[in-house]
């Protein structure tokens, strides 16, 4: 069934202007949410927009902002709010992307600590049109909060450093966030269509090199269904997220943002989420989030608690070592 046309945001994706129009399926029940409005809701847009800062929450229009930002949860995006990729899921604006601002690092570490959260999220754009991707940039950022807000835990979601030196994603790794996120996003089949610019080994291969580098970092990667991806190709993913080590895994539906983007080809049940969660936690990851609409950053602070928590369980019931 169709809803109506989003024209709202297809200013935004200039590579995608020429696309054909597909239809945008009406939105089950269960993905309805209530319209931000509320006073934490407000009082965050207030520091959000008085430090100047950019956040996937509005960039990615996301729906879990009224909830999110009600309780002052908002993932920062550092780095600008323009892209060098081009995916076929994602909202944020592509094009040419404006120099890195140098006081960025201390303005998100202040908005950290006016804002007194106890975990943060930052996330970036994807900046290939620099020779390291940003990481020093996303390193100093994870400096700043640490020296401001010592107590605060800091979770990363990064880009890939595809084709970038090697020394790039390691800048960040040895900032050493407790947690660092790199969504795969989708099965490997569907890379070309929907995430062109990335490459399926490559951002695994990142993910493992975390945990050889620095152990004790926690891991985490997550996967939009709704795309046409099979239960058993998830599964072939949720494998090869364990070869690489990763200790958190996240499932959300895929939502269209405008009608340029990739369809969607279903809505997955929250039945069907609770399936998944079950055979990840068979697979071995310490913390599994599967829901219609769960995303990497929501309730980021609470899961990762309860990740520091699995950790600590599974240390305490593991067999003590022989000599
Ligand atoms: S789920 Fe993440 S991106 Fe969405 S509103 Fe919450 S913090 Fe922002």
């Amino acid at each position: 069934m169709a809803t109506l046309i989003d024209t709202t945001r297809a200013h935004r994706h200039p590579e995608k202007r020429n696309r054909p129009d597909t239809e945008v399926l009406r939105k089950p029940d269960w993905l309805r949410v209530k319209a931000p409005g509320s006073k934490g809701y407000l009082e965050t847009r207030n520091i959000v927009k008085s430090k100047g800062l950019v956040t996937v929450c509005e960039e990615a229009a996301c729906p879990n902002i009224g909830e999110c930002w009600t309780i002052r949860h908002a993932t920062m995006m550092i780095m600008g709010d323009t892209c060098t990729r081009a995916c076929a899921f994602c909202n944020v604006i592509t094009g040419q992307p404006q120099a890195l601002d140098p006081t960025e690092p201390q303005r998100v570490a202040d908005a950290v600590a006016e804002m007194g959260l106890a975990h943060v999220v930052i996330t970036s754009v994807d900046r290939d049109d620099l020779d390291d991707g940003g990481s020093a940039h996303f390193a100093a950022v994870v400096r700043a909060i640490r020296a401001t807000s010592p107590v605060t835990t800091v979770e990363i979601l990064t880009p890939d450093f595809l084709r970038k030196p090697v020394a790039a994603a390691e800048e960040i790794i040895d900032a050493r966030p407790d947690v660092f996120n790199h969504n795969l996003e989708t099965v490997p089949r569907l890379y070309l269509k929907i995430r062109p610019g990335a490459r399926y080994y490559h951002s695994l291969r990142l993910l493992e090199r975390v945990k050889e580098r620095d152990p004790a970092q926690f891991t985490k990667s997550g996967l939009m269904v709704g795309l046409g991806e099979t239960k058993e190709e998830v599964m072939q993913v949720m494998d090869d997220m364990r070869s690489a080590g990763v200790d958190f895994l996240t499932i959300g539906q895929y939502l269209q943002p405008t009608r340029k983007h990739a369809p969607i080809d279903r809505f997955w049940t929250p039945d069907e989420f609770k399936a998944l969660e079950a055979i990840a936690y068979a697979k071995g990851f310490l913390m599994v989030s599967a829901s219609p609409l769960t995303r990497s950053s929501h309730h980021a602070g609470e899961d990762f608690a309860r990740l520091r928590a699995a950790r600590e369980a599974q240390v305490r019931s593991a067999p003590a070592a022989t000599v």
